[in-house]
């Protein structure tokens, strides 16, 4: 599913923010990425998307080697994969259902599908009595699920999450971490990256933490670790 080969990835500023990364994901995980603010983790995220390239080494994706992706086949990529941020990045003038529908509408569609496919994910996520409701009349963890609901609507082999619970209450994020597991148990690969101690603790999954651009521990049904 993913496959890092010796990856280093270098910003103009001569900063290392990846270095030599070696790292495979099969299908179907579930894996944390944990580190201190700066270690990498965004820019590992922005490489599996093809939002930032690597300076060296090979970035695989669904048998797809990204950093060889002509422009045109990028949005190919992109709809293989989900993508949740903290901040949900919801459209504030559209409701519930329709930023959801609006991920398939960009890619054309049936009508018919979309409507069918909007209702089924957005009870999937446990939303389906707030399909007309604007995102500003909506909690935060609400706000959240539209989102995940969004990510997931074009059925993406790999949901990728950057600090998903990172604006919500303890509860809440126990909440859309049930939603993550329930999807994963469909068989979507999930890519987290997170400073939720207590929730990794809990999880008991594979992570992943890096320091310095480093991969400095890869383990299964690891623990957050004191050092974050
Ligand atoms: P987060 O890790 O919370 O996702 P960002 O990826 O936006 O945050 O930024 C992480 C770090 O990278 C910050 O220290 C930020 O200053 C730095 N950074 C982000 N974008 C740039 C940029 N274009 N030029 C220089 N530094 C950047
Ligand atoms: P994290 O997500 O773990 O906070 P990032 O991947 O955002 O880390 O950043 C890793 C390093 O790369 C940091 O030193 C950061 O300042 C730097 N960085 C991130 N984005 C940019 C950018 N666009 N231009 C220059 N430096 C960047």
């Amino acid at each position: 599913m993913i496959d890092l080969k010796d990856v280093s990835k270098m910003y103009d500023n001569g900063s290392a923010a990846l270095d030599h990364v070696s790292l495979h994901i099969n299908k179907g995980e579930f894996v944390f990425v944990v580190g201190a603010s700066g270690a990498g983790k965004s820019t590992l995220i922005k490489l599996l998307s093809h939002e930032e390239l690597p300076s060296s080494g090979s970035v695989v994706v669904n048998d797809t080697e990204v950093n060889k992706l002509s422009k045109s086949r990028v949005p190919y990529l992109r709809r293989k994969m989900g993508i949740v941020f903290q901040d949900f990045r919801l459209l504030p003038n559209k409701t519930a259902e329709e930023n959801v529908a609006f991920a398939m509408e960009v890619i054309e569609t049936p009508r018919r599908v979309i409507k069918e496919r909007v209702r089924t994910v957005l009870d999937l996520v446990g939303l389906a009595g707030k399909a007309d409701a604007l995102p500003q009349n909506l909690s935060g963890g609400e706000q959240q699920r539209v989102a995940i609901a969004r990510a997931i609507v074009n059925r993406p082999l790999l949901l990728i999450a950057d600090e998903p619970t990172g604006n919500l209450d303890p509860e809440t994020s126990r909440d859309i971490m049930d939603t993550f597991k329930k999807i994963n148990h469909m068989g979507t690969t999930v890519l987290m990256v997170t400073h939720d101690k207590q929730m990794v603790d809990m999880m008991n999954k594979r992570v992943i933490e890096i320091v310095d651009g480093k991969v400095v521990r890869d383990e299964q049904k690891g623990a957050y670790g004191d050092e974050n």
